[in-house]
């Protein structure tokens, strides 16, 4: 089981590195750790789970956060009052995305920042992302709203991208009132 000491701090060097495809079949152990995020993050947003095993909250995770630089991201969406969705996405991309932007009004969140952070970050309402499931087989989601802003979030992780980067610090708030708060 991942605990939350196994997910690198932003101070982490390594979560700015830019990740590398993976080929298929995958190695055994990248099966095994996309099944280990997605069972920390569904307990962690289970909340007796969250504190018995000291789990901090969190919807997605990118294989780097982990310290493992390959293209993969989990995402435990719960789409009802504890009702989940889970997404496990190898080499994912974004393929075509809304014009309206929206952002999180009470502040983004990342497994891997562990401090209040001022600013919004806009991101696309809609996003169509492709990759490769488990199996490499192809596959198509559309999201929207806050599962579309996690797909942005973890891919952002590939690139080495955290959401802290894309605040500007003299003016976190910058363009606010152009965005659909959520
Ligand atoms: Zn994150």
């Amino acid at each position: 089981m991942l605990k939350t000491k196994d997910i690198l701090d932003e101070k982490d060097k390594r979560l700015h590195t830019i990740s590398k495809e993976v080929t298929f079949p995958l190695d055994e152990k990248d099966i095994e750790t996309m099944n280990l995020m997605v069972e920390y993050l569904t307990n962690s947003q289970i909340e007796d789970l969250a504190e018995k095993y000291d789990l901090r909250p969190g919807m997605g995770m990118a294989a780097i956060q982990l310290g493992i630089p390959k293209r993969y991201i989990t995402i435990v969406h719960e789409y009802d009052d504890q009702k989940f969705d889970t997404y496990i996405v190898c080499n994912p991309k974004i393929i075509s995305n809304s014009e309206e932007m929206i952002y999180v009004e009470l502040g983004e969140g990342c497994l891997s920042i562990n401090r209040d952070v001022e600013g919004i970050v806009p991101r696309y309402a809609r996003v169509t992302v492709e990759g490769y499931d488990i199996n490499g087989k192809k596959i198509r989601i559309r999201a929207r709203e806050e599962l579309a802003i996690a797909f942005q979030h973890e891919i952002d992780h590939l690139n080495g991208i955290l959401f802290t980067d894309k605040i500007d610090p003299k003016n976190p708030y910058k363009d606010q009132d152009k965005y659909r708060p959520i």
